[in-house]
């Protein structure tokens, strides 16, 4: 019987300054990690879904601005941009912002929808971070958003599916990539 334990794990940022973000959903796990496609075209997660309750609360991971706050394909998107070429989205949210609106980490966003879930029947928020700064959109994994985080291991299969892979680890990043997905749980 493996124990729980808790540790730090330091995450450094990429090439750009690392915002120190907050989790969009409170309480929250990580219930589908980040999968980078194998090229731009292929099937892969851009982005990780975290559990959470129909109208549960989104809040913007970190400070930005509104730059999209709708429907796409009839499910609710809000983007936040950082100003600096990279954007956060979240869906399926019904939002409660506007396009313009400025927002800090933390920031609610709108609530969390039903319908539209990754995770369906159950509902979850598709989280994605995007940098665009290059000129065309490459797809990281938004946990990397999170600074310092403090991660809860927890007894785990060894399923090579749900292992991070060092792939998906923004460059530079210090990312525990022996963690599996699964052990990362909001704590508080
Ligand atoms: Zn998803």
């Amino acid at each position: 019987m493996l124990s729980s334990l808790l540790l730090a794990a330091a995450l450094t940022g990429g090439p750009l300054a690392d915002p120190a973000g907050v989790w969009p959903l409170a309480p929250t796990s990580v219930v589908r990690g980040f999968e980078a496609p194998p090229s731009p075209y292929a099937a892969g997660h851009r982005g990780v879904d975290l559990d959470g309750s129909a109208g549960q609360t989104v809040r913007s991971a970190v400070a930005g601005t509104i730059t999209f706050a709708g429907s796409v394909a009839g499910r609710g998107v809000v983007v936040v941009s950082l100003g600096d070429g990279r954007r956060t989205t979240y869906e399926p949210v019904v939002a409660d912002v506007v396009r313009g609106d400025e927002v800090t980490a933390g920031a609610p966003l709108g609530s969390l929808s039903g319908a539209g879930s990754h995770c369906a029947p159950s509902a979850c928020l598709h989280w994605g971070l995007v940098d665009a700064s290059s000129g065309s959109d490459v797809y990281l994994d938004p946990l990397s958003l999170l600074g310092v985080v403090r991660v809860r291991l927890l007894p785990w299969g060894g399923s090579a599916d749900g292992a991070w892979s060092p792939a998906v680890s923004p460059v530079g990043a210090s990312r525990p990539d022996a963690l599996p997905w699964s052990a990362w749980r909001w704590t508080g």
